[in-house]
């Protein structure tokens, strides 16, 4: 990092993350068992198998539109929805009307996304701004898709077992992989602004966490910007910097008290609201429901937590999404808003518990991971209390499943 005098906390995190040089995005595997830290799609194949039915059967409610965006934010490895496109492969009609937009900053997690999609993909964009076309073979490259199925032994044997989804009864026969039917158009983008118009379908998980924030702190009688700054041994902390009103208004002023404004979540509600109806967005994160306030700023390396500011660019770098919070801007930017509830909640509601007999039954050497993997995902003291889910919806809508 420059030595360029006191960053803000947003600037600080944007810096570590962006950097076209140094930032976090540029490294290479960040996530999964051999990377710096694990989600929940990369633990079990039912989160995004749900996740795609769910999307089925929100299709269906905002009236089967198409063309449809299915948009997913932050992709990560692809794996959410390589889950969730195989998933709804039963339901032919929506495949036809789909085309997949991601939006991706990390150019080596564009790769990995190719990758992943490359057996859905029936016209693939770009995945890297510079490219005109996509590399020739790389979508075939057995490097790539084996590397992803060692990692998890039984997503491949479901992978092979093919595939049926409780939430939906099949509506057609089971589709043919090999068909040119069950394939989307895939586009990546640098932000929902340039995804093309029509109606849409938005998945984010972990991803608003990612979104800088500005922490406020009050001290000395008024509430100051924190910024981090260079001490006298040339390592990073945190300061007290310039005086600030924005926002403060939400908050008792009690020395010490720490506000985090994250107005990325305005630009990108603002940016949904734009769009005509049907809209729906699925926004899962960790965070409290509860109004809460304090420095939730993290960093982790290694599937461990490290100081925020001692690794700039070599660990990842977020902070609780506040939910309560969350909602009422989603309403502010005139969009109505479901939930939140827990993961758990939300996962169960959508039949994990099924799904996983259905797996376990279906692939019994691999009862164990599977159980294990949906057990993570929903147990009330780890995820899936920690994760929470809020869907967002056209205010002409009607309530998005399962917050009804
Ligand atoms: N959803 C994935 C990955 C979560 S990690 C999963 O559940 O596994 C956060 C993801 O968001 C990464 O893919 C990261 O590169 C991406 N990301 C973070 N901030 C972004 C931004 N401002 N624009 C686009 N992508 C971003």
């Amino acid at each position: 990092m420059a030595r360029e005098g006191p960053l803000s906390v947003d600037t600080y995190m944007r810096v570590c993350l962006a950097d076209p040089e140094h930032g976090y995005w540029r490294r290479q595997a960040t996530i999964g068992a051999d990377g710096d830290f694990i989600t929940a799609p990369e633990i079990s194949q039912v989160f995004g198998e749900l996740i795609g039915s769910w999307a089925a059967v929100v299709w269906r409610g905002m009236g089967a539109p198409a063309p449809l965006r299915l948009v997913e934010l932050g992709p990560g490895r692809g794996t959410l929805l390589r889950d969730a496109l195989r998933a709804v492969r039963s339901v032919p009609q929506f495949l036809a009307a789909a085309s997949v937009h991601l939006i991706e900053a990390s150019a080596p997690l564009r790769e990995a996304q190719r990758r992943a999609l490359a057996s859905f993909a029936r016209s693939c964009g770009p995945a890297q701004p510079q490219e005109l076309e996509p590399p020739a073979g790389r979508a075939a490259n057995p490097a790539g898709s084996s590397r992803h199925a060692k990692a998890t032994p039984h997503r491949q044997a479901w992978d092979e077992a093919g595939n049926d989804t409780f939430l939906l009864p099949p509506t057609s026969p089971r589709a043919d992989p090999s068909r040119d039917g069950d394939r989307v158009a895939i586009a990546w983008h640098e932000a929902m602004r340039e995804v093309p118009e029509g109606p849409a379908i938005v998945i984010a998980n972990e991803f608003l966490d990612a979104l800088p924030i500005r922490q406020l702190m009050f001290a000395d009688g008024a509430w100051h910007e924190r910024v981090v700054d260079w001490d006298a041994h040339g390592g990073l902390r945190f300061a007290v910097g310039p005086v600030t009103t924005l926002g403060t208004h939400m908050l008792e002023p009690v020395p010490g008290a720490i506000l985090e404004l994250r107005a990325g979540e305005e630009e990108l509600f603002a940016a949904l609201a734009r769009r005509a109806s049907p809209l729906v967005g699925l926004f899962i994160d960790y965070g409290p429901i509860e109004p809460a306030t304090g420095d939730t700023l993290q960093a982790v390396q290694a599937h461990a937590w490290v100081d925020p500011l001692s690794r700039p660019g070599r660990a990842d770098l977020t902070a609780h999404v506040a939910f309560a919070r969350l909602a009422d801007k989603a309403r502010a930017a005139g969009l109505a808003a479901d939930g939140p509830m827990t993961q758990a909640e939300f996962l169960g509601r959508l039949g994990a518990v099924e799904r996983a007999a259905r797996l376990m039954a279906a692939n019994p050497n691999e009862a164990g991971a599977i159980e294990a993997g949906v057990k993570r995902l929903i147990s009330p003291t780890g995820m899936g209390g920690l994760c929470k889910a809020l869907a967002v919806r056209s205010r002409d809508l009607p309530r998005v499943v399962p917050f009804t």
